[in-house]
């Protein structure tokens, strides 16, 4: 295993000790022993950081483009060699398995790195010009926000980090960043790694806390943006916050999204991407596709297809390479979750294809300790109707709701029949149609014959309660800049009406 870091209060390019004596502990989901014992920042803390930040920002954002690129690169490659390490501190945080952490958290943060210094140093700040007449243009110039608040979910803890950090470093401002209190292990091992790449001290900061931490950044005075990643009823208090400040944010928050097999759809393609939608990361993804619309005349076929497909799930040693499923990340979580399907159960009345209450069988061998985490059984909903609460609300567990349908018009009216709008997605081979219906379906992250992936390329960002604006991508930049527009006059003389009396 590794030495277990002590989250840390982080300012000035270094660890600090906070003012605080209260703590909170970081625990480990597959066996719900503690971790380790983090000290919670104070209001004070707090100040000093975002001082330390506003401090770094009038050098950092007028450092050159390709000179701030240098260093996030340098930082990318640390990350990328160190894999193994991080990746093993992710999955004692989040319970996630190896074969996850290893293969898509570490580099995926890496990849938004690499993308966001790559577009900044290849004038991806650059402005317009528009000429108005032959003396007379209007040119506009991006500039970053300042000190922004970066707070962070505890399903990608690393890579959400990352995410908020490779795009707003590279257009300039400072950070401070807000781990969940569930998942800090990486946070200041990512800032010590920063500061390694030649990150100058100030321009990533990090404290420690929960929501009465994370409540003080975002309507503090000193930030002038509030990038957040969590549930849509946080997001809410912090969109409330920071707006009284007018203070610029985006929100990533929750979803319960539709994945429609349409009739001509190969049942196994189909099912393949209902696994990855539901099962992994143990369900904890915000883009899942939990509401599963089948054809009416292909749920016999795509059940069965899924049952079999099921038993490919491999809880167990998270470290083993071959396991594929792990813990959910906390008591609190695990407590939501086994109420969902217990509600699913007595409560909606829905028919229980597979999983459900009770304990998951551990692979025999398994250390006796993981008997004691946070499990739960992969479990599948089927014969589902709308109203059910297991259909309307995010779950963020391996839960599975399958619904049938008999025309693509009624499917699409059905899969926007929600309040959330974060991703969505269709298996067909009918290209045409695919279109047609991924066009009609009111989500900002969509799919055709795939699910899940999200490369730095792919804006993401959802659409009604799911969010506000975007990250990665070209468009991910322009969060994190606002624009001046200059209006230059070669004329010789000013128009003016005060020339005569
Ligand atoms: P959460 O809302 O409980 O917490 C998120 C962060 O907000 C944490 O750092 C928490 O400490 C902080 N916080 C809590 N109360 C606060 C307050 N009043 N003011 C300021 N900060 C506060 O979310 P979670 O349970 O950690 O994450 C799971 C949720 O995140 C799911 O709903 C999931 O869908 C969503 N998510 C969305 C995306 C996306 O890109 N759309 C990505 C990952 C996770």
């Amino acid at each position: 295993m590794v030495d277990i870091p002590t989250p840390s209060l982080f300012y000035d390019g270094k660890p600090q000790t906070s003012s605080s004596t209260q703590t909170f502990q970081s625990i480990d989901p597959s066996t719900a022993l503690p971790l380790t014992t983090i000290t919670t920042s104070t209001p004070t803390d707090i100040d000093a950081a975002i001082a330390s930040a506003a401090r770094a920002f009038p050098t950092w954002s007028s450092t050159p483009a390709p000179s701030r690129a240098r260093i996030l690169l340098h930082a990318a490659s640390l990350l990328r060699s160190r894999t193994p390490f991080l990746a093993t501190l992710e999955t004692l945080d989040t319970g996630k398995a190896y074969s996850e952490t290893s293969a898509i958290d570490v580099a995926t943060g890496a990849d938004a790195l690499e993308y966001f210094a790559h577009l900044v140093a290849s004038s991806g700040l650059s402005g317009e010009a528009t000429p108005l007449r032959p003396d007379a243009w209007v040119y506009t110039a991006k500039a970053p926000l300042g000190v922004c608040a970066a707070l962070g979910a505890w399903n990608y803890p690393l890579q959400i980090a990352l995410w908020k950090a490779a795009a707003g470093l590279a257009a300039g401002n400072t950070l401070v960043y807000k781990p969940s209190e569930v998942t800090p292990l990486h946070s200041s091992v990512l800032a010590a790694l920063f500061a390694e790449a030649g990150l100058p001290p100030g321009v990533f900061n990090v404290v420690q806390g929960g929501g009465e931490t994370g409540a003080y950044l975002a309507a503090h005075p000193g930030i002038a943006k509030v990038s957040f990643t969590g549930q849509v009823a946080t997001g809410r208090k912090v969109a409330a916050a920071a707006g009284a400040g007018l203070k610029y944010v985006t929100m990533e928050l929750g979803g319960k999204s539709a994945l429609v097999v349409l009739a001509d759809a190969e049942v196994e393609q189909a099912v393949d991407g209902a696994m990855m939608a539901n099962f992994y990361s143990s369900g904890q993804v915000c883009t899942n596709g939990t509401r599963v619309f089948v054809p009416r005349r292909m749920k016999e076929a795509f059940e069965a297809a899924l049952l079999r497909k099921m038993r490919f799930i491999r809880p167990g040693d998270l470290m083993d390479p071959a396991t594929n499923f792990g813990p959910l990340v906390s008591r609190v979580h695990h407590e939501k979750v086994v109420g969902y399907i217990r509600h699913g159960i007595e409560v909606d009345r829905a028919t229980l294809l597979h999983g459900g209450l009770g304990k998951l069988d551990l692979p025999d061998g398994v250390a006796e300790e993981l008997k004691s985490g946070f499990w739960v059984r992969p479990t599948v909903f089927t014969d589902c109707t709308d109203d059910m609460r297991i259909v309307k609300e995010e779950i963020f567990g391996p839960v599975m709701s399958i619904l049938t349908y008999d025309t693509v018009e009624e499917v699409v009216r059905r899969a926007n029949d929600t309040t959330l709008g974060l991703a969505a997605g269709v298996f067909t081979k009918d290209l045409n149609l695919a279109h047609k219906v991924i066009a009609q379906l009111e989500a900002g992250i969509t799919w055709i014959n795939t699910w899940g992936e999200s490369p730095a390329e792919m804006s993401v960002g959802g659409w009604k309660m799911s969010g506000v604006g975007v990250e990665n991508g070209r468009r991910g930049i322009e969060a994190w800049v606002r624009n001046k527009s200059t209006l230059v006059d070669m004329a010789g003389e000013v128009a003016t009406v005060f020339s005569k009396l």
